[in-house]
């Protein structure tokens, strides 16, 4: 299944390995000019409910490099690390826990517990803290003092930003901050495609609240996480929810809950809630001396707010989006003769992650009526809908290749709209056909995609 996904990504044009004409990097992945688009589409659909259509909740755009002390108070320096150890035979490194927990066992050599996965020996090195941050330079000087770090998260602008934010906003507790930016973690062991990265994109909460109320805005905030992921289509028996056990808690949290996918290898973490509680604005008003705290007017009273914080990763929701909307039909859902050796791909997307909303098709490319009338259908919808014109290949080669990429519409001109200036509008989904007239064209696509 993955196979074909990671095919499919790259023959489309979804996602590619980075420089990949060198070789690629491990971990880092580039998007395409369809990836890019969903990836968009995800973006905006989000802000569009978490930020546009709420009134409590402002979006930033932080800077990946921050004020090193920044690290040193959230915790991160201390303590965002994975255990490592090495194997003493070929000298591979892993994340002791996966060797532990046999994560391993049936990759590679690894037939049983504690085993190497690379060379199947069984001694290891004593596992040792491996910081998963990325380190860099500030200025020409590459020193201790001049050392300066890639955010591994976003949450720490919106928290060093807390007072600017509330001040310049006029906002009031309970209130959010929005954030979507790129993030930088140096993973000891990745995989999965675009699954574990070692630099990604995620969008994240900072959702601020009266010290009482954090477990009531807790439960509220994974509903409406999950429900993001099944509005847009992910079917639900397709998720579950993973509560954290408390010994096994990150630094900070208090209670977390991931929403997790069944992706092909299993079970894994799509996104996730956090109740931070008051630790982040604690330890950065400890550190840097600015009082964070806020001035309930109704209670007449200074406190430090408690924090959800609800998070998930653009890449693996795209992940996810694309593996629930693949469909694959041996023989193809057409009857002619020729489909029936062939297998058919569907990508069933919600319209709105659609990347091409519609594909304008001439029935055929040597009529030059035709494809003069396709050409001024393209033109028309081009300014209101992502759409392409292609006129390669038989018409039903055309729809497939619009199926294989998600594109819900297909619009053909035929003979038939050189006499009454209607098209043919083909459903993605349903096979169905429609004729519509061409000046309503533009209000039915805007309808239906909605
Ligand atoms: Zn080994």
């Amino acid at each position: 299944m993955m196979e074909k996904i990671i095919s499919l990504c790259k023959r489309r044009g979804f996602i590619y390995p980075s420089s990949e004409i060198y070789g690629g990097v491990e971990a880092i992945w580039d998007y395409g000019p369809l990836g890019a688009l969903l990836k968009n589409n995800i973006k905006n659909f989000w802000l569009k409910r978490f930020v546009q259509e709420k009134e409590d909740i402002v979006a930033i755009d932080g800077s990946v490099i921050m004020n090193p002390k920044v690290w040193e108070a959230s915790g991160h320096l201390e303590d965002f690390s994975d255990p490592l150890m090495e194997c003493k035979n070929c000298h591979s490194r892993f994340r002791a826990d996966y060797i532990t927990n046999s994560k391993f066992i049936g990759q590679g050599r690894a037939k049983k517990e504690n085993q190497c996965p690379v060379c199947g020996g069984e001694n290891f090195t004593e596992a040792q803290q491996f910081n998963l941050m990325f380190k860099t330079f500030l200025g020409p000087i590459e020193n201790k003092a001049h050392q300066a770090y890639l955010r591994p998260e976003t949450a720490q602008s919106m928290f060093t930003n807390f007072k600017l934010v509330l001040d310049s906003s006029r906002k009031k507790i309970p209130f959010g901050i929005a954030q979507i930016g790129k993030v930088f973690r140096n993973e000891i062991t990745t995989g999965n495609f675009i699954f574990r990265c070692r630099e990604f994109e995620i969008a994240e909460i900072e959702y601020f609240v009266k010290p009482g109320n954090d477990e009531k805005w807790f439960k509220n905030w994974v509903k409406e996480w999950e429900r993001f992921f099944l509005d847009f289509g992910i079917k639900k028996k397709n998720l579950r929810r993973f509560e954290h056990p408390k010994d096994k808690l990150a630094h900070y949290s208090k209670r977390t809950v991931d929403i997790e996918y069944k992706f092909p290898w299993g079970w894994d973490e799509l996104a996730g809630i956090a109740n931070r509680t008051d630790y982040d604005l604690k330890r950065h008003s400890q550190f840097s001396g600015s009082d964070l705290s806020y001035y309930d007017k109704e209670e007449d009273k200074n406190y430090i707010p408690y924090v959800i914080e609800p998070t998930m990763g653009i890449g693996r929701a795209l992940l996810a989006f694309l593996i629930d909307a693949y469909e694959e039909i041996k023989g193809g859902r057409s009857k002619t003769t020729k489909a029936v050796k062939e297998k058919e791909v569907i990508l069933h997307f919600d319209k709105r992650l659609a990347p091409i909303k519609a594909a304008v098709l001439p029935l055929v490319k040597n009529k030059l009526s035709l494809v003069k009338k396709a050409r001024e259908v393209y033109n028309l919808i081009k300014p209101n809908f992502i759409s392409q014109y292609d006129e390669v290949g038989s018409i039903g080669r055309r729809y497939r290749r619009q199926d294989e990429i998600g594109t819900p519409y297909c619009l053909t001109i035929d003979f038939d709209t050189l006499k009454d200036e209607t098209i043919t509008i083909r459903d993605r989904d349903t096979m169905k056909q429609e004729r519509v007239k061409i000046r309503e064209l533009v209000n039915y696509l805007q309808e239906k995609l909605k």
